[in-house]
C-alpha cells in the first residue's frame, strides 16, 4: 500500500502555492447617471486595467487566514469584512468545497484610492483558490461571482479595456488594435470613501453646481481607436471629479501640477483621491511622474501603462 493506491483520494487542484497578480483599475470615461431605486447610480463607464497591481499567493491550510504587506498593512481588517475573504468564501458556497486557505496579499494599490484596490483583491482571490481548489470555473462562472462581491470586481477579472454599464458589472471588451497607454498614477495622502464621493456629487447636482453629466462613452470609444494619445487625453472625462474636488480641494493643485510636467490630461480616477494623467509615451511618463513629485503635491507618482490583463496566475 503505497502513495499510488489508487484507492487513495487524489487531491484536486493545485499542491503547491498559487500565485496570482491582478491589475488596478482607472475609468478613461466615467459617466454618472441618476440614481436608480435600489440605491446605485447608472453608470456609463470605461475602464482601463493598469501595471499597478497587487499580488496575492493562496497555499493549502486546514482553516481560512489571511496576511498581508505593503498598503494598507495595520490599517485595514483581515477578517471577515476583507473582501479577499468574502471572495474565497463566495467561490467555495458556489462550488461547494470548503473554504480552506492560506492567503497572502502583497498590496500595492492603494487603499480607498479610487482604483479599485479592494475589488482587484477579491478578483484575485476567485482566481487564486479557483486554482488552488481546482473547481475550474469558466471565466464568465467566476465574474458572475464576482459580480456579486462589487460593481467593479467583473472588469478584474477580465482586465484589458472594457466598458462598464448597469452598477459597473455589466462588463464588455472594447476590442480594438493592440495600443498601449503611457500614464502616470499620483497617489495621494489618505483615501476618499465612495460612497461618500456620489453623496457630494448628489448633493452638487441638487444644487446645480456639477456640470452637464457626461453621458454615453462613445466619443472616448472613438478616440480609443485613433490611438492617438492627444485624442484620447481630449476625450477623457469623469463625472465625479468635481465631487472629489469639492471634498478634497488640493487636488486642483496636484492636476494642475502634472499638466505643467507635460501631462497631455489629467483627471481623477474613479472616486478618488488619485489623480491620473495620460502621457505622449513611455519617456515622457517618467519625466511627468518626477515633475509631479518635485511639485511636492502628492504623496508618490509613478509611471504606469495600460491595458493589462486581469486576474491571473503567475
Ligand atoms: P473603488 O474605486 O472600487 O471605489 P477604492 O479604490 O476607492 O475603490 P478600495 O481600496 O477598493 O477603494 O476599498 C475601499 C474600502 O473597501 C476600504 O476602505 C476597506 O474598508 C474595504 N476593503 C475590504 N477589503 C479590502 C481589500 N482587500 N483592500 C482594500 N480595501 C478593502
Amino acid at each position: 500500500w503505497g502513495p499510488d493506491d489508487e484507492d487513495e483520494p487524489r487531491l484536486r487542484g493545485a499542491s503547491g502555492p498559487v500565485r496570482v497578480r491582478v491589475p488596478a483599475k482607472i475609468n478613461l470615461h466615467l459617466g454618472v447617471g441618476p440614481l436608480r431605486p435600489d440605491g446605485y447610480h447608472e453608470l456609463n463607464t470605461v475602464y482601463h486595467a493598469i501595471s499597478l497591481h497587487d499580488e496575492l499567493t493562496a497555499r493549502r491550510g486546514d482553516t481560512l487566514t489571511l496576511t498581508m504587506e505593503g498598503e494598507g498593512t495595520g490599517e485595514l481588517a483581515l477578517d471577515d469584512s476583507n473582501l479577499v475573504i468574502r471572495a474565497a468564501r463566495a467561490l467555495a458556497a458556489y462550488a461547494g468545497v470548503p473554504a480552506y486557505a492560506r492567503l497572502h496579499l502583497r498590496k500595492q494599490i492603494p487603499l480607498a484610492g479610487g482604483l479599485a484596490g479592494g475589488s482587484a483583491d477579491a478578483a484575485a482571490a476567485l482566481v487564486a483558490c479557483d486554482a488552488l481548489w481546482g473547481t475550474g470555473l469558466s471565466r464568465d462562472e467566476l465574474a458572475a461571482i464576482a459580480a456579486g462581491l462589487g460593481s467593479d470586481v467583473p472588469f478584474l477579472i477580465h482586465g484589458g479595456t472594457a466598458l462598464g454599464t448597469g452598477r459597473g458589472e455589466a462588463v464588455s471588451p472594447v476590442l480594438a488594435r493592440p495600443t498601449s497607454w503611457h500614464w502616470v498614477v499620483a497617489v495621494a495622502d489618505g483615501g476618499l470613501s465612495t460612497p461618500e464621493v456620489y453623496r457630494e456629487l448628489d448633493r452638487l447636482r441638487a444644487s446645480g453646481a456639477a456640470g452637464t453629466p457626461l453621458g454615453s462613452a462613445d466619443a472616448l470609444l472613438a478616440a480609443l481607436r485613433q490611438r492617438d494619445p492627444a485624442v484620447l487625453a481630449a476625450a477623457l472625462g469623469n463625472d465625479m471629479q468635481a465631487a472629489a474636488l469639492s471634498l478634497r480641494p488640493a487636488l486642483a493643485a496636484t492636476l494642475k501640477a502634472g499638466e505643467a510636467a507635460g501631462a497631455l490630461a489629467g483627471i481623477v480616477s474613479g472616486s478618488g483621491p488619485t489623480c491620473v494623467f495620460l502621457a505622449a509615451g513611455e519617456s515622457d511618463a517618467e519625466r511627468i511622474a518626477a515633475g509631479i513629485e518635485a511639485a511636492g503635491v502628492c504623496r508618490a507618482a509613478r509611471a504606469a501603462h495600460g491595458p493589462m490583463p486581469g486576474a491571473r496566475v503567475v
